[in-house]
């Protein structure tokens, strides 16, 4: 693996990259950025999001242009807004120690004026979306005579899009002369068109294969109904308290109602899509950002090519009409070497796609189940008394309070006050899930995947999850390690935020509880533990649950009035259709359900 010095580019830019924390190249950049700087030749590159595309291109033009020249050499063209933002505030971010290159962004729905005023002051590199460009080569505001690269990032998107007009026009605005990049996740027929129109023996370089998804993604689906559809996306929200997401829809009609219908119950989320004008969309994505929300509800569109690392899922309300669009969606995530999960919600009917989706990014789905209310509750409860363990203390601020609390509370015990704490925070999720139903889409499993019970398994909790970067086959490593015996056969796996179930043949039932008693074994420096989990009486194929909390069913906590599956208060599903309405049981309960505090969830400020 190579240096960025090694790849020819100057010191000033190793120091911006050294200041942004990349410490080495990544596969995409050590391909284009020695083959940019030292050949003229048009590239076509295929790298998958979150790669490190931008820097690919855009490293190499820093090195290579004249920053005595005020001329725009580099016009780079990107399909959507936010994405011509984020580009061109890397470039900048990139060109820290190299004071006199100028960087101006161009877009509509924000200050023309303003843009023609920074191209007046002289700039080298321009990133603009395809319209707003046309529009300012039209005012003679921009002039790309001496362009000596061209860059198209998401150049699919674009002719979506319906620029193909616009990449036509600043084509002609170019000199023949120029080096033309392309940039692309996905390659479809009208891409590989621009390649062969506009571009002259192109280069091909490519990181990883074409079209795949990102490795460091796994992608889950699980089978909702209409009905179920949008009380499942709640669920998942609900399961991990920590969750940094986008759903992304099909349409904005769609993507506004999913987001009002998440704020509506007390989320922190917000939509981010086509109809809203741009000073409504930079507040979202800055919002977003900062997480103040912890939900971006988005068009493909939208939301495409938005570099935002952390995230912790992608959730695929609708999969999308061009299944393209999925490697695109769960880019999103897995970013920068973090884990991501992909899931998707399919009802009967959507399941044949994702087959297709499969071929494309060469990896399988895994069939995961939407979460039940035990599992959310004990979630959210084990989250709640991790916060609890980290906690500081502040002595010194409390001491002049702690005499006068000590006194109310004197006439509890230990255990009385747990529960009484506890129940502070859980009293309303506990009421919302009691008598929650279970969401899982059982008529329309897909066979050749479903999970049946069986009775010659026995279902094991143990107590690392997700969030230990568990995943299944790092569960299987970890019971093979534990020599339980020849060929034990290990049943279905399912991985939670932190905690997970495994089967395992009954045969081996003590065996497996011995081996992990005596060996002791940790995971990532957690020690581990194991526990049979209990059967449900159900014959609709569902495995038994663990008790929450140790509580027997129906105990602990209680019956509460108001539960999930009594929720009263109607919401906006009403307007719907009756066949899309949701079931009784998940609408809202309004005021109530908004005192949940944390997982993605926030108390209405106003
Ligand atoms: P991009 O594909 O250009 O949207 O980049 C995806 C993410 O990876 C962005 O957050 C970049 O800042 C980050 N990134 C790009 N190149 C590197 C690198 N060589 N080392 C570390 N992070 C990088």
């Amino acid at each position: 693996m190579s240096t960025f010095l090694e790849l020819g580019l100057k010191e000033p830019i190793n120091k911006a990259l050294t200041d942004l924390g990349y410490e080495k190249p990544t596969v995409i950049q050590e391909k284009a950025i020695p083959q940019i700087i030292s050949s003229t030749d048009d590239l076509k590159a295929f790298a998958q999001t979150g790669t490190g595309k931008t820097a690919a291109f855009s490293l190499p033009i820093l090195e290579l242009l004249d920053d005595n020249s005020g001329n725009v050499q580099a016009i780079i063209l990107s399909p959507t807004r936010e994405l011509a933002v984020q580009i061109g505030n890397n470039i900048k971010d990139f060109c820290k120690y190299l004071p006199n290159i100028k960087v101006t962004t161009v877009y509509g729905g924000s200050s023309m004026e303003d843009q023609i005023r920074s191209l007046k002051r002289g700039s080298q590199i321009v990133v603009g979306t395809p319209g707003r460009t046309v529009d300012l080569i039209k005012r003679r505001a921009l002039k790309l005579g001496n362009v000596q690269w061209l860059v198209l990032d998401e150049a699919d998107e674009m002719l979506n899009m319906g620029f193909k007009d616009e990449l036509d026009k600043v084509l002609e605005a170019t000199p023949e002369t120029k080096q033309t990049l392309l940039f692309s996740a996905t390659f479809p027929r009208e891409v590989e068109a621009i390649a062969r129109n506009y571009m002259t023996k192109p280069v091909e370089i490519t990181s990883g294969e074409k079209n795949t998804g990102s490795e460091n993604v796994s992608h889950e689906f699980y089978s909702v109904t209409e009905r179920t559809r949008y009380p499942a996306l709640k669920r998942i929200a609900d399961l991990n308290p920590d969750i940094y997401a986008i759903i992304f829809c099909r349409t904005r009609r769609e993507t506004q109602e999913v987001a009002d219908n998440l704020i509506r119950d007390g989320y922190s989320a917000d939509s981010l899509h086509g109809d809203l004008s741009q000073g409504q969309r930079d507040s979202v994505m800055g919002k977003f950002r900062k997480k103040t929300i912890k939900i971006l509800v988005a068009t493909d569109v939208a939301a495409r090519g938005l570099d935002v690392t952390e995230l912790t899922h992608v959730l695929n309300h609708k999969l999308p009409d061009q299944i393209e669009n999925y490697t695109h969606r769960s880019g999103r995530t897995g970013r920068a070497g973090n884990k991501g999960i992909s899931i998707a919600l399919v009802n009967g009917k959507e399941k044949g796609k994702l087959r297709q989706i499969e071929r494309i990014i060469k990896k399988k789905f895994i069939e995961g189940k939407v979460p039940s209310g035990k599992e959310i509750v004990q979630n959210q409860l084990m989250n709640l008394i991790d916060k609890v363990q980290n906690t500081e203390v502040n002595e010194s601020e409390m001491e002049e309070f702690l005499p006068s609390i000590y006194e109310k509370l004197t006439s509890f015990d230990r255990e009385e006050l747990i529960k009484k704490f506890v129940s502070l925070e859980f009293n309303t999720m506990l009421k919302y899930y009691e008598n929650s139903k279970d969401l899982n889409d059982l008529s329309s499993r897909d066979n050749s995947r479903a999970r049946t019970v069986n009775e010659n398994m026995t279902r094991f909790f143990i107590n690392i999850g997700r969030k230990d970067s568990l995943n299944p086959g790092k569960l299987i490593g970890l019971i093979n390690e534990q020599n339980i015996g020849d060929k034990v056969e290990i049943g279905s796996i399912d991985i939670l935020d932190t905690f997970s179930f495994f089967e395992i043949d009954k045969n081996f039932e003590d065996k497996t509880l011995e081996a992990f008693s005596s060996n002791q074994p940790d995971f990532d420096g957690r020690s581990v533990n194991i526990e049979i989990t209990k059967k449900e009486r159900s014959g609709d194929g569902r495995r038994g649950r663990k008790k929450p909390f140790g509580k027997k069913d129906g105990g602990g906590f209680g019956r509460r009035r108001s539960s999930e599956g009594s929720s009263k208060k109607s919401s906006d599903f009403g307007r719907r259709r009756s066949s899309d309405r949701p079931d009784r049981s998940e609408r809202s309960s309004g005021g109530e359900r908004k005192s949940f505090s944390g997982f993605g969830r926030k108390r209405r400020e106003s």
